[in-house]
């Protein structure tokens, strides 16, 4: 069976993504023009996509870097409790940061993160996400750069998993409810 016979529909089309992040790459252009290399830390795996799309519409210097936060699993609701897995190569002490987050819905990892990357020292700090959940939100996290609001549902593709799976569709979708009921 083909993996798109589980998306019950598309929420936002490849041509669309890729229309959009080519106007986030020239929005994080504008605002890096005058700074000195910018540091783009791409929070795995959910961003993985987005931000290789990213990257190559930013027309100034700037460092990619990755880190790996604890995810739900399996599961499709926020415990609250984030843990960092895999730290950062580069030191972020007075450099110009901007966090790239493939979705923010409660908001707890990236206050996690937020805190986090504050108390390392960067000369300025910013966030840009794909997407944000604002109806799920339950901590106030500041986001400089979205690309899309998307309703409250669980959505998958263009790095977003659902088990692992479906990161790799060029859109983003919201599985059939077939697919909870097999896992
Ligand atoms: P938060 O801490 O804001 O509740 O959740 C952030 C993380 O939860 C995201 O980085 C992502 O890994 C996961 N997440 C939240 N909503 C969704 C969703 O609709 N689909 C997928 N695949 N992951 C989500």
């Amino acid at each position: 069976m083909a993996l798109s016979d589980d998306i019950d529909r598309i929420l936002i089309s490849e041509d669309d993504l890729q229309a959009r992040v080519a106007e986030l790459g020239n929005e994080i252009s504008a605002l890096y023009s005058d700074e000195d290399c910018p540091l783009l830390v791409s929070v795995l795996k959910g961003s993985f996509i987005f931000l290789a799309d990213l990257t190559r519409h930013i027309d100034v210097r700037h460092e990619v870097d990755f880190m790996v936060t604890s995810s739900y699993g399996a599961a499709t609701e926020s415990s609250g409790v984030v843990r960092i897995l895999l730290d950062l190569e580069s030191s972020v002490e007075g450099r110009h940061v901007m966090i790239v987050e493939d979705i923010v819905d409660t908001g707890y990892t990236l206050e996690y993160i937020t805190r986090n990357m504050r108390t390392r020292g960067p000369a300025s700090l910013r966030v840009c996400t794909l997407l944000s959940k604002p109806t799920r939100r339950e901590v106030d996290v500041q986001l400089d750069i979205i690309g899309f609001e998307v309703p409250d549902e669980f959505v998958v593709g263009y790095g977003l998993d659902y088990a692992e799976h479906y990161r790799n569709l060029r859109f983003v979708g919201v599985l059939k409810q077939q697919v909870y009921a097999r896992s």
